[in-house]
C-alpha cells in the first residue's frame, strides 16, 4: 500500500522514504523534520530533509507554516494536486502544540489588489484542539 501511494507520485520507494510515508500516515497531525527526527531513532537529519523535500515536490506530503516556527508536514489526499482548490484550512493547538490539517475547509477566494499574483495561501486558525477542549 505505501509502495504503491509513492509510485503513484513517481517516487521510488526506499527503505527511507516507506518510513517515513508509514509514520506521516500514522501521525494524526502534521509534523516537523525535527519530530521526526526524533520518532525514527536510525535517521540522519539530511536524508530526513531531502526525503520530506522529494515528497512535497512529488505532492505527496505539503508543508504547513503555523507560525511555531518550524515547518510541519502533512500527507496529501491521494488526488492531491496542491492547487487552489486542495489547499485547506489548518488549525494550530497552543496548549498541546499540534497542527492539523482541516482538509474538508478550503481557503476561501479573496480578489486582491490589482497587479499582486498569489501563488499560495496560508491559512491558519489558533486555539484549543479537540483533544485539549
Ligand atoms: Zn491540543
Ligand atoms: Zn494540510
Amino acid at each position: 500500500m505505501f509502495e504503491n501511494r509513492l509510485k503513484k507520485r513517481n517516487i521510488r520507494p526506499t527503505a527511507m522514504r516507506l518510513i517515513v510515508l508509514k509514520e506521516l500516515y500514522e501521525s494524526e497531525v502534521a509534523m516537523s523534520l525535527s519530530e521526526l527526527e526524533l520518532k525514527l531513532e536510525n535517521s540522519d537529519k539530511a536524508t530526513l530533509y531531502r526525503t520530506l523535500k522529494k515528497f512535497e515536490e512529488n505532492q505527496l506530503i505539503h508543508s504547513i507554516d503555523d507560525g511555531s516556527g518550524s515547518i510541519k508536514y502533512a500527507l496529501c489526499d491521494e488526488g492531491c494536486t496542491c492547487d487552489s482548490k486542495d489547499q485547506h484550512v489548518h488549525f494550530h493547538c497552543e496548549k498541546c502544540l499540534s497542527t492539523y490539517c482541516i482538509t474538508n475547509i478550503g481557503i476561501p477566494q479573496l480578489t486582491l489588489p490589482k497587479g499582486f499574483i498569489s501563488n499560495s495561501a496560508n491559512l491558519v486558525f489558533k486555539g484549543i484542539c479537540l483533544s485539549c477542549s
